[in-house]
């Protein structure tokens, strides 16, 4: 059976995957987006309403002269970094957008929604590996802005018969495996595309030793002394969110949910650069320096209740396979002047 999504960030790297799934299983989709951030190149014919969620008449318009049957919600700023220097843009765009996104779902009575969350709402670990009952004690702007919209969609779902389901990723990851969309954030904070983006630095005949790649701190508690993360690919969060939107369909799903979406596998900064050397062939080179603020030492998923409740399984879960498939996307792009 087919349905009417509205993907709210559907421009975005998780959107936009998320679209093509979509599309490719047959359902009508209409993304929403300020394209801040995201990409028109994307959108691979899907039906677009270009709008900010901070403007509570432009989430409206999103549904207006539409029967939406379920929102994914991806539509979010997502740098840990710069929530930290910047709360008032995270409190805004995650907050104030998902209050006016509720708020127009609740006007045109749509009910089933599909919450892209985070691992950041738990803060640092008390117990490892993380299940869903982690207490959520959040360490930086963005996964309390996270945690407060969690908390507004299960208010919302006792008072007004909102069906949510949250989906908190550890750390989304690799790109499209035909090569066709990837991750282009601008700037890049992230580890993996700024390991490949190096690569790339080298394989255009740049020296190893000019590397722009830092690793922020090598004197944390792990085995090789740096940051130990759950990284997740991508096309395995769609999934879940296929697997989240069945279940919000068949009727399966109380008022808030929340599944935890990683592999279980810890792998530290050190085991991301060494599996990018031998996918990319580049002998890439780092420099260690401070430690970055908000980054607890070790963050990995227990997936078990994703598992048990909504079938899922993740196929993607060696390191190697996610670089990859993020290496078959980067490869392909030109060498940005300032990666
Ligand atoms: N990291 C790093 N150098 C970078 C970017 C990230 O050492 O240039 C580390 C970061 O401290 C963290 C891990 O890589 O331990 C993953 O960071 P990323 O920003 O990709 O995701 P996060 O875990 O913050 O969601």
């Amino acid at each position: 059976m087919t349905h009417s999504i509205l993907v709210t960030g559907g421009a975005g790297y998780i959107g936009s995957h998320m679209v093509k799934l979509l599309l490719r299983q047959g359902h009508q989709v209409t993304v929403f987006d300020n394209f801040s951030t995201g990409h028109r190149d994307v959108l691979q014919g899907a039906d677009l309403v270009e709008g900010d969620l901070k403007n509570a008449a432009d989430a409206a318009r999103a549904f207006a002269g539409r029967q939406i049957d379920a929102v994914m919600h991806f539509a979010a700023s997502c740098y840990v970094g710069e929530s930290v220097q910047d709360p008032a843009k995270y409190y805004n765009n995650n907050v104030v957008g998902t209050l006016n996104l509720l708020g127009a779902m609740r006007t045109a009575q749509v009910q089933r929604l599909v919450f892209s969350s985070t691992c950041s709402t738990y803060g640092d670990p008390v117990s490892l590996p993380m299940n869903e009952d982690h207490p959520q004690r959040p360490v930086n702007p963005y996964g309390m802005s996270k945690l407060v919209s969690e908390r507004a969609m299960a208010d919302f779902g006792r008072d007004y018969g909102l069906r949510t389901v949250a989906l908190r990723y550890f750390n989304a990851s690799g790109c499209d495996p035909d090569g066709e969309l990837g991750e282009r954030h601008v700037p890049e904070t992230h580890l993996i595309p700024l390991v490949l983006l190096e690569a790339l630095r080298l394989r255009a005949g740049g020296r190893p030793e000019e590397t722009r790649l830092q690793v922020f701190g090598d004197d944390f508690g792990t085995p090789d002394g740096t940051c130990v993360r759950d990284y997740v690919h991508i096309v395995d969060l769609c999934a879940a969110h296929l697997l989240a939107m069945q279940r919000l369909v068949q009727g399966n799903a109380s008022g808030f949910e929340a599944f935890n979406l990683g592999t279980g596998n810890g792998c530290s900064v050190k085991d991301v650069i060494d599996t990018c050397r031998r996918v990319t062939g580049q002998d890439i080179q780092y420099r260690i320096t401070a430690r970055r603020a908000g980054d607890p030492a070790r963050l990995v998923a227990s997936a078990g209740r994703a598992h048990a409740e909504l079938g899922w399984a993740p196929q993607f879960d060696a390191l190697s396979d996610i670089v990859e498939t993020a290496w078959r996307w980067f490869s392909r792009q030109p060498m940005p002047a300032n990666p």
